[in-house]
């Protein structure tokens, strides 16, 4: 009989508030006899980049019932500790500042950790049960704070300090910690309790927030479960929602999710429509929410187990992030949370982000997931041209996916709950091939065609004739310049006549972020970064830019003057016609019966 592994032994204390800095420690009983080696995870799930986190590890010592014990660095994130009979512990000082939900922060106001940026995994001990310890001392270091984590607690009182436990190093680091003076609430979904943690932000109608979470938890545990078992894959849940002046931001686990938002997304006492801020967070919960199933159980392949020591290549991330996407909105709306109006407004937003994305036609959703490590998440000023998001054009091509399917009377909604039905129980991971078989296989017809060309190939979905088959007319018209996000009709009359070809703020100095390949400033010889000083000899600015596109009609000259860094250059750009890239949908009047029971279907009541 093998003799089972003994705990590893983690602690987590504020070493130094104002520096931000945490003290972490790992001990284990029984270090490997030729010398215990120990990795830091080099990104985390749910954020495909290699953040190399280690770089925050500021100081790392270790020692053996009280002697030094040496420990050198091998690798980017990986030491190596000299042989010892153990107990052996592994102190290290951790850096921590970063406001994301991604990593850690400190100072005297909050603690906030991500596992995966603040615990050295054992080598070899992956598999083993964690203890967390997180200490009192933080009590003293941050007074009347609170302890808000999903990890299973072991000793620790509710909200408390002390110990928590981990089945092993892969469900230590899923389960964020929230050490602070927050507001909280708390509902039911899926018959298990969820709560709602708020940090940052005073006179939120949390209640408020609670009831509509509620709704909308409620839909995605029935979408997975079915009538017959519409239960919670976890058995409690917890959103840790920090709220700042300006920010934005969701990272998921199995049984929580961080949210960062803007104080103004979260509702007042006293009001009660939904603003689009609201809006705006609302979706990102559900987005998270949903994760919950897609990404955190049901994975790709190519995630089981995760190696977070490096890239994980999969052309599937359109799957868990735009399926992902498309739902976060739906689920608004078929919860009834916000009209079916909110919803298609929403999409109309999606598709003009991506048709304002001339980088479609060059990358397809298969490549744009496998190249997520170095091109979504490093963006620069030719990605519009370069690229496309695996989001964006992700959930509209769920989208396209769930009405193709519908229109063979199955639906990406039983998709979904087939998935889970295979992949949520099991742990075996998704194949590359098997979303578009599967989507075949409840068609009952060979739809093999639409992922050729809308996933593998860089087609345009047929959206106006599939939307039409729904009783939803989609339209097409020109933007009205930077602040036009698209999904309503147009407010401007006469509509913008021409297109500059390019992307600039919509106040102040007109410096160009991008510049559209093959658009007008493109072949005048501007550049992205090129600021517009003069136009026709007078002092440009934005708004003044977008007035001249307003007025002069196609075909019409401008004199610009630009700097490029600091070198003064003249460009003649002859103006175009402005494209019509600028989406809404409206639900068709007087539509038959057969079709309102289509919309109705798809877009609840
Ligand atoms: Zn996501």
């Amino acid at each position: 009989m093998p003799i089972a592994m003994q705990s590893l032994h983690y602690r987590i204390a504020p070493l130094d508030v104002h520096a931000h800095l945490f003290e972490v420690t790992c001990t284990l009983a029984d270090p490997d006899a030729d010398g215990q080696r120990f990795r830091l995870p080099t990104w985390t799930p749910g954020s495909y980049l290699i953040r190399e986190f280690a770089r925050h590890f500021v100081q790392v010592a270790a020692s053996c019932n009280g002697m030094p014990v040496a420990i050198t660095k091998d690798g980017k994130d990986s030491w190596q500790a000299a042989p010892c009979t153990g107990p052996l512990a592994v102190v290290a000082q951790v850096y921590a500042f970063d406001l994301s939900v991604r990593t850690a922060y400190l100072d005297a106001t909050r603690a906030y950790f991500n596992g995966s940026s603040m615990f050295l995994c054992p080598v070899g001990r992956e598999g083993v049960r964690c203890l967390l310890d997180i200490d009192p001392a933080f009590a003293d270091a941050l007074p009347g704070a609170r302890v808000a984590t999903s990890m299973r607690r072991d000793g620790a009182a509710a909200w408390g300090y002390g110990r928590h436990v981990a089945t092993d190093y892969d469900d230590l680091i899923d389960h964020p910690v929230e050490i602070g003076t927050f507001a909280t609430d708390s509902f039911t979904a899926g018959g298990v309790a969820h709560d709602v943690v708020v940090t940052g932000a005073r006179g939120v109608d949390l209640a408020r927030v609670s009831r509509d979470l509620a709704r909308i938890c409620q839909w995605e545990c029935d979408l997975f479960g079915g009538a017959a078992n519409s239960a919670a894959p976890f058995d409690r849940y917890i959103f840790l929602v920090m709220a700042v002046g300006d920010g934005y931001g969701g990272l998921e686990h199995r049984s929580s999710t961080s949210l960062l938002c803007k104080r103004d997304d979260l509702p007042r006492e006293g009001e009660s429509a939904i603003s689009d801020d609201y809006q705006t967070f609302l979706g990102l919960a559900a987005h998270e929410y949903f994760h919950s199933w897609n990404v955190k159980r049901i994975k790709p392949a190519a995630f089981t187990p995760y190696d977070l020591s490096r890239e994980n290549f999969t052309r599937q991330l359109w799957v868990f992030e735009g399926i992902t996407s498309y739902y976060d909105d739906l689920a608004l709306a078929r919860s009834g949370v916000v009209a079916p109006e909110r919803f298609l407004e929403l999409i109309g937003r999606t598709l003009t982000n991506v048709l304002r994305t001339p980088g479609r036609h060059l990358q397809s959703l298969g490549d744009a997931s496998f190249d997520a490590w170095i091109k979504f998440y490093r963006p620069d000023e030719n990605s519009p041209n370069a690229g496309v998001s695996y989001y964006a054009k992700g959930a509209i091509v769920a989208l396209a996916l769930d009405l193709l399917l519908r229109e063979h009377g199955s639906s990406l909604d039983a998709l979904m709950r087939e998935l889970w039905r295979r992949h949520g129980a099991a742990g075996a991971g998704v194949a590359e091939s098997e979303v578009a078989e599967l989507a075949s296989s409840l068609a009952k017809a060979d739809l093999a065609d639409f992922f050729r060309r809308h996933v593998e190939g860089v087609e345009d979905p047929p959206l106006a004739a599939m939307l039409a088959n729904v009783g939803v007319t989609l339209t097409l018209r020109a933007g009205e310049g930077a602040r036009d996000r698209g999904g309503k009709p147009a407010s401007l009359v006469p509509p913008p006549a021409s297109w500059i070809g390019a992307k600039y703020p919509a106040s102040g100095e007109p410096r160009l972020t991008h510049v559209y390949r093959n658009g007008p400033a493109a072949r005048a010889g501007l550049s992205a970064n090129d600021s517009i000083v003069a136009i026709d000899g007078i002092k440009a600015s934005s708004e003044g830019l977008a007035a001249t596109l307003a007025r002069a009609g196609p075909g019409t000259r401008l004199a610009i003057d630009a700097f490029r860094r600091d070198v003064l250059m003249h460009f003649d750009v002859v103006l175009e016609a402005a494209p019509d890239d600028t989406a809404f949908l409206t639900l068709t009047n007087d539509i038959g019966k057969d079709m309102l029971q289509r919309r109705v279907a798809w877009l609840g009541a």
